[in-house]
């Protein structure tokens, strides 16, 4: 399935106060495609995976205008009833702390099971030999020892793909992962990232995956957003991102990056930090930390450009020969 996001715009309301989390959104991420996200903390990454899934509590949140489809369901005019359907059977998350998603109180195969029993209407014996199999597809073999654990028996790797076991329980057709690797050293993260490509290729599922970390979403991504202030600034594909960022944001996130092959040289650090939703400066949001900025800049927000064929930026500069 198709997800497409257009002009998507929110904010959070406190009594007389407003942060505006969201300045208009657009974002597609194709059938079988993995679409990265990618922004430092604050910058509006995890208010747009939870608005797709129907999870933000309104009030404070208002949602000011815009769209999100999965093919032609438009989910934000969904009852709260059509939206808990649609979780779970057609889009699936996995978050950074399995911790805070699995029910410490039930072995994992009643996690699995449940939904299995609940959305597909199937017997618990049924249930309990396909959450055998999702075990296996997760890279968790000896499942029936899986099945009857708790999770605080099982070691951080296996919680993570118990997860994503339960996620992808019912067949979603699309996955959000926000920041799943984490808090999970080296080995582990690849293993995960690995188990994400696979599942992406086994059972073609749209993914958006959600990195403050460019070097985390390099191997997987097909395409890559970056997001800033609530404002996506590049969006392209992961190769010509990485050969020819544009953005002066991306730039600076991109070398950012340790480079092995570089050891010794001093990393790029970005000056200041992502703006206050109550906040965003005027003009161009990020003209405060940005080496390239001019009065224009203060004043007026620049537009999303196509410069080459599915390589869009925000700048007033992109293009110039002024960004080097
Ligand atoms: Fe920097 Fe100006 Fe471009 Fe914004 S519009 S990124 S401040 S050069």
């Amino acid at each position: 399935m198709e997800l497409t996001i257009k002009d998507l715009d929110v904010s959070f309301i406190q009594g007389d106060r407003e942060a505006h989390a969201l300045r208009g959104i657009n974002l597609t991420v194709g059938k079988g495609e993995i679409h990265s996200l990618v922004g430092e903390s604050g910058s509006g990454k995890t208010v747009t995976s939870t608005c797709i899934m129907g999870l933000l509590p309104s009030p404070p949140v208002r949602i000011n205008k815009g769209e999100i489809f999965l093919d032609d369901i438009n989910l934000l005019s969904l009852s709260e009833e059509d939206q808990r359907k649609i979780r779970g059977m057609k889009i699936a998350m996995v978050f950074q702390e399995p911790a805070k998603y699995l029910n410490p109180t039930l072995k994992i195969g009643v996690q699995i099971t449940e939904s299995l029993i609940l959305h597909l209407g199937m017997s618990k014996t049924a249930a309990e030999e396909k959450a055998l199999d999702i075990l296996t597809t997760v890279g968790l073999g000896g499942g029936k020892r899986i099945l009857h654990s708790y999770p605080h028996e099982l070691s951080g790797g296996m919680k993570q793909r118990a997860m994503i076991a339960i996620a992808i329980s019912c067949n979603p057709l699309f996955l959000i992962a926000d920041e799943p690797t984490t808090a999970l050293d080296v080995t582990l993260q690849e293993q995960i990232l690995e188990l994400i490509m696979d599942l992406r290729n086994k059972l073609s599922m749209g993914t958006l995956f959600i990195s403050h970390d460019l070097r985390v979403v390099h191997d997987i991504s097909d395409r890559i957003s970056v997001i800033y202030a609530g404002k996506i600034v590049e969006n392209s594909s992961k190769t010509e991102l990485f050969a020819h960022p544009m953005h002066p944001y991306s730039r600076l996130l991109l070398k950012s990056i340790p480079d092995a092959e570089k050891r010794g040289t001093r990393l790029v650090t970005i000056p200041g930090k992502v703006p206050d939703a109550e906040n965003i400066p005027p003009g161009c949001a990020f003209h405060p930390r940005c080496p390239f900025a001019e009065d224009i800049c203060k004043i007026e927000e620049p537009e999303m450009k196509e410069y080459q064929e599915g390589h869009s930026a925000a700048c007033h500069f992109c293009g110039t020969g002024k960004i080097q």
